[in-house]
């Protein structure tokens, strides 16, 4: 399958979970529209030759690997106890994660009965872990060089301990809300995971490798721009280099102008990334910035 040539790019997303709409709304905010089959399975591209292919999360590596899809999203643990799998057989990896995508955010975390003394990995040895993921459960202890029992449990791995089938479990993790409703309490974090495009580790041969360029180039845009602002202000000329110490997260030169009819004063424009709060603004209206303007920024090209 891989290697026959195709002229369209065929993309894996999880048809209805965590990762759906977050994974929909990138793919529209990168340009890219779809119009839906009747089945509700396959989306076809309407803008560029990037077609969806929906299913269930845990297919999607095992989709890349066998050449049915050529790229996928999907959350690193998945990714990561798919790959650690393979490698247990013998396999070298046919997948690779090529972008971190910034949402499903959450971990692999350990958690114990919250009235369970804690002193460290060590106080798992003997015990019995229940978990969804024991390639990376398993590898986790290993490399803590602790013997523990790890109980494979598909779903409602949180009840574990107090149906009694296990004293400790391993689980995904977010807000705390769950551990926290049974009980548990979260001592170790085995993987930190938020959503990623995977693709397969061979480059492809044929046009499909084109078009993953310009969707890498097109999601590099839309995530860049996210989190950034671009911030404008007035300063004095000899304030403007204690406001542009000030000025958060930049990584291109700010901009300066000047002000008509004004030699003292001079314009400003950065784009800044992450939160511009308002305790930056106050700091850099001490330092000597006037008329502060923060803007979203819709898009961006290198
Ligand atoms: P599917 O039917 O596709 O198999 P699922 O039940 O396995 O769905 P979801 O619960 O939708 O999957 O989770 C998908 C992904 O969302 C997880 O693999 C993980 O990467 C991410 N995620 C983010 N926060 C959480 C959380 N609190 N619990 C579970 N998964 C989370
Ligand atoms: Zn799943």
């Amino acid at each position: 399958m891989s290697n026959k040539p195709r002229d369209r790019l065929r993309v894996a997303t999880q048809k209805s979970g965590r990762l759906t709409d977050a994974g929909r709304d990138l793919l529209t905010r990168s340009g890219l529209s779809f119009r839906e089959s009747r089945d509700r399975l396959f989306c076809y591209g309407e803008s560029l030759p990037i077609d969806l292919l929906l299913v269930r999360d845990d297919d999607i590596p095992g989709l890349i690997a066998e050449g049915t899809c050529d790229l996928g999203f999907v959350g690193r643990n998945v990714l990561e106890e798919q790959r650690l799998e393979r490698t247990r057989r013998g396999e070298a990896a046919p997948f690779r994660e090529l972008r971190a995508l910034g949402f499903g955010r959450c971990r692999l975390s350990i958690a114990v009965p919250q009235d369970m003394a804690w002193a460290g990995p060590q106080s798992l040895a003997g015990l019995r872990i229940a978990t969804s993921y024991p390639q990376l459960l398993g590898d986790w202890l290993d490399r803590h060089g602790i013997a523990a029992q790890v109980v494979m449990l598909s779903g409602s791995v949180e009840i574990a301990p107090r149906l009694g089938t296990a004293e400790a479990i391993c689980d995904l993790v977010s807000s705390g809300a769950t551990l926290a409703a049974n009980q548990l309490r979260e001592v170790a974090t085995v993987l930190d995971s938020e959503a990623v495009l995977i693709g397969p580790a061979q480059p492809f041969a044929d046009e499909r490798g084109d078009h993953a360029d310009l969707l890498l180039r097109r999601l590099d845009g839309t995530l860049q721009v996210r989190d950034s602002k671009l911030l404008m202000l007035h300063v004095d000329r000899t304030a403007l280099d204690a406001v542009i110490r000030l000025l958060p997260g930049i990584d291109t030169t700010p901009i300066v102008t000047a002000l008509d009819g004004r030699s003292d004063a001079v314009a400003l424009q950065a784009v800044c990334q992450g939160a511009i709060t308002w305790q930056h603004l106050e700091d850099m209206k001490r330092a000597g910035a006037r008329s502060m303007l923060v803007l979203p920024v819709e898009q961006m090209l290198a």
